[in-house]
Order: structure tokens, then sequence, then C-alpha cells
């Protein structure tokens, strides 16, 4: 019945130490990073411990990489906040948890109102030892055909749905936020196909229709 003394206890939630706010196995935390002029690790919750007395509290994490940590480093369509799930798990004294945040999907990110501080988001599975992701392909945007990078301003086309950098297509931001129907430039040109054949009279080449119209 005895129990030794290297019993460990399983924790429902650990509240991070100078603060108030507590977490609990699934929850995103910020590690302390050794290096103080680094930006902070970001790790999920895995399993919370402590010793039998209740403390040296120990966290299992799954860590979140940073696209400048990956193998193949930041590319131009990786957020400033995205972060990938990586196969790497670990044990950390409870002491190096900074703070809370939240790692959000993908889709919910990009419906946040406004990005706080620890907002981040994740849309790819990282194997830290091939560096390979998962997915392995993504949605393609844009006449550039880049993933789609939730800071970046992009305009759809009210023809094919597709979104469009406003560098992309020779417009300023300024006018991308205001724009309110566009049609890229295949549209355009299937417009103006259909237009020539219900007027068969009427033939222009290569004219840029609607792409800065305004409709009301
Ligand atoms: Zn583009
Ligand atoms: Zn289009």
């Amino acid at each position: 019945m005895a129990k030794t003394r290297t019993t460990r206890k399983t924790l429902d939630s650990y509240t991070i130490k100078g603060s108030n706010k507590s977490i609990k196995p699934g929850d995103c935390v910020l590690m302390r990073p050794s290096d103080s002029s680094k930006l902070s690790y970001v790790a999920k919750v895995e399993k919370l411990e402590s010793d039998a007395k209740g403390s040296n509290v120990k966290i299992h994490i799954q860590w979140y990489y940073r696209p400048e940590e990956s193998i193949g480093g930041r590319r131009q369509f990786h957020g400033t906040k995205e972060l990938f799930l990586s196969d790497h798990h670990d044990v950390q004294s409870a002491d190096t948890i900074e703070g809370k945040c939240t790692v959000h999907t993908f889709k919910s990110y990009t419906k946040l109102d406004s990005v706080g501080n620890d907002d981040y988001f994740c849309r790819f599975e990282y194997n830290s030892s091939t560096g390979a992701f998962n997915p392995d392909r993504v949605a393609v945007y844009c006449k550039c055909e880049m993933p789609y990078n939730p800071d970046d301003l992009m305009v759809q086309c009210d023809g094919c749905t597709d979104w469009f950098h406003p560098a992309c297509i020779d417009m300023t931001p300024e006018d991308a936020k205001q724009i309110e129907h566009f049609f890229c430039q295949n549209c355009s040109s299937e417009e103006q196909k259909l237009l020539q054949n219900s007027h068969a009279t009427s033939r222009h080449t290569d004219v840029k229709v609607g792409t800065k119209r305004r409709r009301r």
C-alpha cells in the first residue's frame, strides 16, 4: 500500500506562476526561451504532473514550430502568427510557462475581428525530422499561385471567386479596400466574349472590362 517517493500525481490544471491563469491539458502555452532575445516558444499541453506533495510541476508538451524553425524556413505565404504542430514532444518544468495563448484553426483565425498578441493559427502538421508537412498541398490563389497568407489583403473576383493580391492586378491597397465588385482579367474577357456573342457587331480586342468598375 505504501507509495514510493517517485510517485507522480497527474494534475487536472495548473495556475501559471505570477498570474491567475489556469491551464489544463489541451490548452496552448507560451514557454520562456532560454535566450531572452528570442520569441517565446509555443506548445500544446498534453499532461501536467507534480510530485506527491504537489510541487515540482512538470508539463508534457507537443511543440509548435514557427516557420523560421522549420527545415524549409519561412515562405512568403506564411503568416506572421503561423505555427506548425510538430511531432516533437517534450517534458519541461512548469516554471518556464510564460502565459496562455490560443492557436486557432486557419479558418477561425481568418474570421477573427482583431488578432491579439496571443492569437496564433495552425494549418499544417510538421514532421521535424523529415521537414514534411501535412497536408502537403494547399489551395493556391491569384495569378502568382500562392497559398493564402492571412496577413495579406486580397480581393475576390465576382466571376471565378478566386482571390487576388492587389499588387498582382495593378491595384493599390486603397482601391482594393474600397472596391465592391471585381472581375479578374480572365473573367473580364469571359464577360467580354459573352457580350460579343450577344452583340455580334461589336468587337473589342484586349479590353480590360470591369477591373476597377464599381457597381451600385
Ligand atoms: Zn498574387
Ligand atoms: Zn475571375
